[in-house]
């Protein structure tokens, strides 16, 4: 039942020459950003324009690759299994990595010796803050757990596809495709259709990969201009060292280490070269700071270059860029942290516990563009009675982690679409 799609099945050709020409283009971005600050800041226009060619493409995207992935299983009821292993995958992998975080910031403590109410004081003055933080977010984990809930349906199909809210499209997209393989025969010129879409779609992405390295250029140069223009990133860097130093190292841990194990464990493969056949993606993911944004490179890489199944990848990473973010929930957790050390207030473990489960939560329920994770921290936040205002110790540098955090949800995808290939039936090979 399930062909592979012409782009699916062909290796495409100069991957190796591809990745070195992006990782080419953010080198020289950052010494443009570097040497002539002002110049860098005006590509920005270039890299808006090759994010806008990616973004355009994802809901048309998510929803035939969604579909395409279950009419691949040939039987919506088959979906149980991986279904269930795709999900546990998600809430096993964030936790971990929530639980890294932890353990990380209580041996750096990065907040201690810093004054968090002088520091905030000293940051409103130079209003910093993007703007109020949002007085209806969730307060307790029930009500949380509720409008998590509620993102998955939508009233109006249209008006999701408009805000980019990709839950309830896949969730229409799931039961639309089940309905099909259950009319089986009577839909076959519409079931062609959606593949026939759905391969001209991943033809789409790879002409705009074509363009990535100078569209990631001008993006990672723009961006690093503006912050270098700015004249605050030296001292920036130095007053909240430690804090990035803690992300960064719960972020490397797991993704050299958790992550590649978890694949090692489930798949066999070696996880240093998965690292390598996905290295567009994360290049992307790096210089998009969005697992939206980044969907479509994903989604080809894992088919094309790593050679996953399209039915897993096609399932697996529509849902994961926007449920599953290990490292948006790693820096939850570690931020959450780290304001509480510098306000002085000690948590106890129920308080780190209820963090924990907190910035699970809310990664989960943070959207796959640039800083969401900034706004659901405070959700966070206000479970964990922890001041908002903490949130102004970590606003000046977030656009830099979160390119790094971005980098490892996106991972932690491909490697979801790897581990639940295992789980598909066979039957419809
Ligand atoms: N930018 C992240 C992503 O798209 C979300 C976040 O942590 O802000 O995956």
């Amino acid at each position: 039942m399930s062909e592979p799609s012409p782009s699916a099945s062909a290796p495409s050709k100069g991957h190796g020459h591809l990745t070195l020409w992006i990782v080419v283009g953010i080198v020289l971005a950052v010494v443009a950003a570097l040497v002539a600050p002002d110049f860098s800041s005006a590509l920005k226009l270039g890299g808006d324009i090759f994010l806008n060619l990616l973004k355009m493409i994802v809901v048309p995207l998510v929803v035939t690759s969604v579909m395409s992935g279950i009419l691949g299983l040939g039987d919506v009821r088959k979906l149980g299994k991986p279904g269930a292993a795709a999900v546990g995958y998600y809430l096993v992998t964030t936790l971990l990595a929530v639980i890294v975080g932890i353990l990380v910031v209580n041996v750096i403590q990065p907040g201690a010796g810093i004054d968090g109410p002088a520091e905030v004081a000293r940051a409103s003055a130079e209003e910093k803050m993007h703007g109020p933080a949002d007085p209806n977010a969730p307060k307790t984990i029930g009500e949380l757990l509720r409008s998590l809930t509620m993102l998955l349906f939508t009233d109006n199909l249209l008006k999701s596809a408009a805000e980019v809210q990709l839950l309830p499209l896949i969730v229409f997209a799931i039961l639309f495709a089940g309905i099909l393989t259950i009319r089986g025969q009577k839909s076959g010129a519409l079931v062609d259709v959606i593949r026939q879409v759905n391969d001209a779609l991943m033809d789409f992405v790879l002409l705009l990969m074509k363009l990535a390295p100078v569209g990631i250029f001008c993006l990672v140069a723009a961006r690093f201009g503006q912050a270098n223009a700015s004249g605050h990133l030296a001292d920036e860097l130095r007053a909240i060292g430690k804090y990035m130093a803690s992300v960064l190292i719960g972020l490397g841990i797991h993704g050299l280490v958790t992550l590649p194990l978890i694949l090692w464990l489930f798949t066999k493969r070696n996880p240093y070269r998965f690292i390598g056949q996905m290295s567009k993606a994360l290049l992307t993911a790096f210089s998009t700071a969005s697992s939206s944004a980044t969907l479509p490179v994903t989604i080809e890489s894992a088919i094309d270059e790593a050679k996953v199944s399209p039915k897993s990848v096609e399932f697996v990473t529509p849902l994961g860029a926007t449920i599953n973010m290990d490292g948006t929930a790693l820096y939850e957790a570690v931020a959450a942290l780290f304001i509480a050390q510098a306000f002085g207030i000690h948590l106890d473990l129920t308080g780190q516990i209820v963090v924990a489960i907190t910035a699970t939560l809310a990664a989960i329920g943070a959207a796959g563009i640039p800083e969401a994770g900034l706004v659901t921290m405070i959700i966070v936040l206000n479970a964990a009675k922890l001041p908002p205002e903490g949130m102004m110790l970590i606003l000046s540098v977030d656009w830099l982690l979160d390119r790094f955090r971005t980098t490892i949800n996106v991972f932690g995808d491909s490697v979801g679409a790897a581990v639940v290939e295992r789980t598909l039936p066979a039957a419809g090979d």
